[in-house]
């Protein structure tokens, strides 16, 4: 390099010596470098919150879901996701879902792709509930007893009750609400000895809540068809004196 280039690239340098990594502005004072605020450096920062997060996974399975044979290629990164020109209707939707609970955010967002909806419609408190219905009349047994014993362990801690007693001394509007939001599935329900207490305990209109989120006859049948695997999940029930 020549002393006269050189120079110059030094001359610059001394100039506009802060650069943003995120937008390319350059500042005279460092100072000013650190307060500025851009929107790509903003969702760079954001990327630790939940709602960022939970939207940032459900643009990466809806870009594998577009493109299955990207699969083999690396996944999109959260400099592609800030880039784009969805990153907020993404990140709206990891806020809706965090406000409404949503439950198995990986089946959520798999049912929205296969009914092809697109994302600017995906907060949608109707559509959620059809997909809820969808989910507990379909999922593995072992998903929905996972997460009932995960609700009804949270419950334990809180009250400071063994969890083994949820079903005798749990508020009944609290654990009615738990059932409606699909935390609570049929498979622990109706397969656990002691909901037998529960069921005592509710008024009709708290059944005919429990009935309209799990209908009596579809699980009948369900367990019919799947009877071996209803009777071990109420042996094991049993037996842990649920
Ligand atoms: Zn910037």
């Amino acid at each position: 390099m020549s002393l006269a280039k050189r120079n110059q690239a030094k001359s610059i340098d001394l100039e506009r010596p802060h650069t943003c990594d995120f937008c390319q502005k350059s500042f005279v004072k460092e100072s000013t470098l650190v307060t500025h605020s851009c929107e790509p450096k903003r969702r760079w920062q954001n990327q630790n919150q939940q709602e960022v997060k939970l939207g940032f996974a459900a643009w990466q399975m809806f870009h594998t879901s577009i493109s299955p044979r990207s699969g083999t290629k690396a996944k999109k990164t959260y400099q592609e996701f800030c880039a784009s020109s969805v990153y907020g209707a993404f990140v709206k939707f990891g806020s809706w879902c965090v406000e409404n609970r949503a439950q198995e955010f990986e089946c959520w967002v798999k049912w929205l792709l296969d009914h092809n909806i697109k994302i600017d419609a995906w907060c949608n408190t109707q559509q959620y509930q059809q997909y809820l219905a969808d989910l507990l009349l379909s999922e593995k047994s072992e998903q929905a007893v996972g997460r009932g014993l995960g609700t009804i362990n949270q419950w334990a801690q809180e009250t400071r009750k063994p969890w083994t007693s949820f079903f005798q001394d749990v508020n009944i509007n609290v654990a009615v609400r738990w059932i409606q939001e699909g935390r609570i599935s049929g498979w622990l329900l109706f397969n656990a000895p002691s909901s037998e207490q529960f069921f005592l305990r509710c008024t009709p209109e708290q059944l005919t809540l429990i009935e309209k989120t799990l209908p009596i006859r579809k699980w009948k049948i369900m367990f019919l068809r799947h009877q071996q695997e209803s009777l071990a999940i109420r042996d094991t029930l049993k037996e842990s004196g649920l």
